[in-house]
């Protein structure tokens, strides 16, 4: 017998904070098969505390767990939690704001420079012996450039200081004007595409921004215009997307998210103008130490009756 309080495990932590989490709780590993998960879930049902992901925390996580004091998640994205079903349930839910905002701005330029340079294409072009036969196609500067942020948040903010080191001209989309910004602002997301000449998204994934990026979007972005995606696939109408991108109504793109992760349509992976990641915004070691460290402390502070730390409500 422990006397740890049981701490249910619903996601990945590197070594630091699981030895952390190992430290302060009887952690509960629960299955990934989401059926199994949440019989898993209602055979513990006096656990207080759990640490998830922000991609699959549905209404019966609350239900089954009437004693629960926190839901700590790994990553700053959670359109997968039921947020109404943990308010209702008067449930604190935290994520991990702030400590991947360099990660993922980083990863961003490696998409925007991936997609307008095509560093991918040209790699193969070299491996594959195309080179021996001629030089590889004359790509797009990025230098210069107008760069169209759709959601200037946290990580936006962070792009748009990577993007002004590369002298690029910044606008932004948001349901809202901020003070303080000087960034040019759009009210409609498709005049800022028609603007831009590479539209960056990231925004939250959710019901609110599904499809923002439609035919109507891309349209106006235009064949000169590059989509770089790295919020939620959610976010993109992606058969609108491969249809624009085959007949050449955009350039090309750099896509870090997709719809039904981890799979890819056949028809996107056909097309050379663009460039995949497998969700790899944050996915450095540092950087997963940094939440993994975060989900522990709010989980650690609610354990002694503290406020949790970054609450996402
Ligand atoms: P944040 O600080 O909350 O910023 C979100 C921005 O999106 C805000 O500027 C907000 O502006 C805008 N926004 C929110 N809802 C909107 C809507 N319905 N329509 C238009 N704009 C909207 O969040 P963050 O920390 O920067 O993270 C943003 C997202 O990045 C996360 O939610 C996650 O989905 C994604 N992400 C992806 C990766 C990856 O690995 N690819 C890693 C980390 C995060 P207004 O309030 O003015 O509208």
């Amino acid at each position: 017998m422990t006397n740890k309080p049981d701490c249910i495990l619903l996601t990945s932590l590197r070594a630091t904070p699981t030895a952390r989490l190992h430290a302060e709780f009887n952690v509960l590993v629960a299955p990934t098969a989401p059926a199994e998960r949440l019989a898993f879930i209602k055979a513990h049902p006096d656990t207080r505390f759990v640490a998830a992901s922000g991609g699959w925390v549905p209404a019966e996580v609350f239900q089954a767990l009437p004693k629960l004091e926190i839901v700590s998640c790994f990553g700053v994205g959670y359109d997968g939690v039921d947020i109404p079903a943990a308010k209702a349930a008067n449930v604190p839910v935290t994520n991990t704001p702030d400590v991947l905002n360099d990660c993922v701005a980083d990863t961003t330029m490696g998409m925007v420079l991936g997609a307008m340079r095509k560093f991918p294409q040209a790699d193969r072009f070299v491996r594959d012996g195309s080179w021996l036969k001629g030089g590889q196609a004359l790509t797009t500067s990025v230098h210069h450039k107008k760069m169209g942020i759709a959601g200037l948040g946290r990580i936006g903010k962070t792009i748009a200081k990577r993007a002004q080191g590369f002298d690029m001209e910044i606008g932004y989309y948001g349901r809202s004007k901020q003070a303080d910004v000087p960034f040019k602002y759009f009210a409609d997301i498709a005049d800022m595409a028609a603007w831009c000449d590479v539209l960056v998204v990231i925004t939250p994934g959710g019901a609110a921004t599904r499809n923002m990026i439609d035919a109507r979007v891309l349209k106006a972005l235009g064949p000169k215009g590059y989509l770089v995606n790295i919020s939620r696939g959610s976010v993109v109408d992606e058969p609108a997307l491969i249809e624009a991108l085959k007949t050449g109504a955009i350039a090309g793109a750099g896509l870090d998210v997709f719809a039904d992760e981890p799979r890819v349509p056949e028809a996107l992976l056909a097309l050379d103008n663009v460039v995949v990641a497998p969700h790899v915004g944050s996915a450095t070691n540092e950087t997963r130490d940094a939440m993994g460290n975060l989900v522990v402390d709010n989980l650690i502070a609610v354990k002694n009756g503290k406020k949790p730390l970054t609450p996402v409500y």
